[in-house]
């Protein structure tokens, strides 16, 4: 969108090459872009690349590919060809990383009289075996350079689609599981349960295979060099280290909970302060806030503390235990050597060995801290994508027709939980063009009745019509196309003012969106923003006073051109003047349209055709302002009271 002045008369603010143009002419100091800083822009603009927007479709009921059931597995074949590359990268780097020893072995044999006898003192075999050597590392070190560059990519792609296909799902579930389930907890669910998975895939999966592996190949290297020798090593060592690594996985997997319920406190007592700093500055809490923030920064320090205690004992103990495996091994291996029943090239072949065995355990204890992390948060993660949306389209839904706007309930009841109804047999025809105004006690049930009426939720009995059309026969895009909502908290998106009006209908000209502005009255606000309609808005809009956010609501309701509205009035209280603005602004937006207004004000309920009182999820009464009046039932009492407390209102002093 490009629309660089204001509204009305003159140039405004706004800037852009023609405003240096107007304000020179007006005898007013130069506010534009300078054309120095303007053409750099432009080169700059012109140096990018072009992106082309994705055609990318959405059905509201999720395809076969996506109900495939979530798993590691599942996650890992959607790419089979690069599953088989790296797994034939791990057997190479397995093998030919453990070839070095087993050179070593015959170097010294048959290069260095190793083995006494003719022959057996040759220079050229340990040149040969040095440069074999350095081959093997070669071969190793690509194949690792290779499997980075695999698994990488493997997890990217991964990832990419676990993100989309979590992102889709969140935009098809219904409004219910939005306010069940807390946003912190669907966002840790995108942000660290995502991660762990790309730490698991990236290269965990390849390392726990690579160390697996290893082991398997080294213990079949040692028994093929000397079964009494390897087994001796394997009886003594293994039980003990076997025994280490059970303690270790256990007291890590224990330390890490603690870490990761460390990290989440400490974040979400960070979040909650900063979102309440307003109220926490008012109530002079800092101190407390500190305090509390000290102690749960002190709780996740414990917990790190911890596993650095953890792996304290692991590492140096393991590797003790390597260093008793030596020594025995010495003392085995030596007198075998000395009795000619093992060679000396052999023996060294074994100390290289048990060097290289320990390793990989130590490595696989850890890397199985990362596969249980990734298996969890993949759980977490599946049943996210499991949960079914409450609402759902019929596969045999049809598109909702242009509608003339009739909206009938008819014997509606409904409840949030099943054991408590909330709205109870209603029955009310809203004629096309007309509004009729809910008004009622707090509680009452109108926002609900107007969700039922833009299918954020489907009733527990009766249905719902639009021109006849039962709501659930009817696809939901094509039902919404026809439907404006205006919120009584408008959100504005993170964009400027103009993307914000356009956001249902991004397609508009900048005709018809300078038409929705001046229709509802905003355009004096437009012409007072520094960038017209480009003005980027901060922090969802908390910048704008409440009466604008409101304007640019119903301007977007209005650039929508709905056949039917929803509209929850805002209960903020406004300046009488902005209060006189949005209700013109109303007047605009309800003309000829079938409009339902969940009104909290009497003055905007009398502007309505006709009124229905809901109380207890039941509608009482319904009629015009006068002829409720002159009923006498609850709207006349409410009127009643209203009109008292504003005579009293005027006559206080000021
Ligand atoms: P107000 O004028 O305060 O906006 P209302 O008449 O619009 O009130 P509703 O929002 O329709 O009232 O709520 C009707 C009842 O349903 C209330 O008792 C409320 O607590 C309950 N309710 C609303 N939303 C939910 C929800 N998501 N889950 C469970 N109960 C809910």
């Amino acid at each position: 969108m490009t629309w660089g002045g204001g509204f009305g008369g003159g140039g405004g603010l706004g800037g852009g090459p023609g405003a240096v143009g107007s304000s020179a002419a007006a005898g007013l100091p130069f506010a534009g872009i300078p054309a120095e800083l303007q053409s750099g822009v432009d080169r700059l603009v012109a140096s990018e690349p072009e992106y082309e927007t994705p055609t990318l479709t959405f059905e509201q009921n999720a395809n076969e590919n996506e109900l495939k059931r979530l798993s590691l597995w599942s996650l890992l074949t959607k790419y089979p060809w690069m599953l088989v590359l790296a797994g034939l990268l791990v057997v190479v780097i397995s093998v030919a990383g453990q070839v070095g020893p087993k050179l070593t072995e015959y170097a010294i044999n048959y290069g260095m009289g190793g083995i006494p006898g003719p022959g057996h003192l040759d220079f050229g075999v340990v040149v040969a075996m040095a440069i074999a050597y350095v081959v093997f590392i070669a071969v190793t070190a690509t194949a690792q350079r290779f499997s980075v560059q695999v698994t990488g990519r493997l997890a990217a792609w991964v990832m990419n689609d676990l993100r989309v296909k979590v992102f889709a799902h969140l935009q098809r579930l219904s409004l219910g599981f939005f306010t069940e389930e807390k946003a912190g907890v669907v966002m840790s669910r995108m942000t660290s349960d995502i991660e762990n998975l790309q730490q698991l895939l990236q290269d965990g999966l390849s390392q726990l295979a690579i160390q697996a592996l290893t082991m398997v190949v080294i213990t079949i290297i040692l028994f093929a060099t000397n079964v009494l020798l390897a087994f001796i090593t394997v009886v003594l060592i293994v039980p003990a280290l076997v025994v280490a690594s059970i303690w270790f996985k256990r007291a890590s997997e224990r330390g890490y909970d603690k870490v990761r319920d460390g990290i989440a406190n400490v974040l979400a007592d960070l979040s909650e302060s900063l979102h309440g700093v307003r109220i926490v500055t008012a109530h002079n809490r800092q101190r407390n806030n500190v305090i509390h923030h000290r102690n749960v920064v002190g709780d996740y320090r414990d917990a790190n503390n911890y596993t650095a205690h953890v792996n304290a004992i692991y590492g140096p103990g393991t590797q003790m235990l390597g260093f008793l495996g030596q020594a025995i091994m010495l003392a085995i291996g030596g007198t075998m050597v000395a009795h000619h029943t093992l060679s000396v090239g052999a023996l060294i072949a074994f100390f290289l060995y048990l060097n290289r065995f320990f390793q990989p355990i130590q490595l696989l204890v850890q890397q199985y801290n990362t596969y249980q992390q990734g298996q969890a948060s993949v759980n977490k993660l599946r049943a996210l994508v499991d949960t079914e949306p409450e609402v759902t389209e019929a596969t045999d839904a049809t598109d909702l027709p242009p509608i003339e706007g009739r909206i009938a309930f008819e014997h509606v009841t409904f409840g949030y939980l099943s054991d408590r109804l909330v709205i109870e047999d209603v029955d009310l025809v809203v004629e096309p063009g007309e509004t009729v105004a809910f008004v009622g006690p707090t509680g009452a049930g109108k926002s609900t009745l107007a969700k039922l009426v833009t299918r954020f939720y489907d009733p527990t009995e009766g249905r719902v019509t639009i021109d006849g059309h039962d709501l659930r026969d009817v696809t939901m895009r094509s039902l919404r196309r026809q439907l404006g909502v205006v919120p009584q908290e408008p959100f504005l998106f993170a964009g400027t003012i103009g993307d914000n009006i356009a956001f249902a209908r991004p397609d508009a000209s900048d005709g018809e969106l300078r038409e929705a502005v001046e229709r509802v009255g905003l355009a004096d606000v437009i012409d007072r923003m520094p960038a017209g309609l480009d003005t980027v808005v901060h922090e969802r809009g908390q910048t704008l006073s409440s009466g604008e956010r409101q304007l640019i609501a119903l301007a977007r309701a209005f650039l929508a051109h709905p056949r039917v509205l929803v509209l929850d009035e805002a209960t903020s209280n406004l300046d009488l003047q902005s209060e006189t603005k949005i209700e013109t602004a109303l007047d605009v937006l309800l003309e000829n349209r079938t409009a339902i207004l969940i009104a909290h004000r009497l003055s905007t309920a009398m502007r309505a055709d006709r009124i229905a009182v809901v109380d207890e999820g039941r509608i009482i009464e319904v009629g015009n302002h006068d002829e409720l009046v002159a009923r006498g039932g609850r709207y006349a009492e409410m009127y009643e009271t209203w009109v008292s407390q504003s005579d009293a209102a005027s006559h206080t002093p000021a």
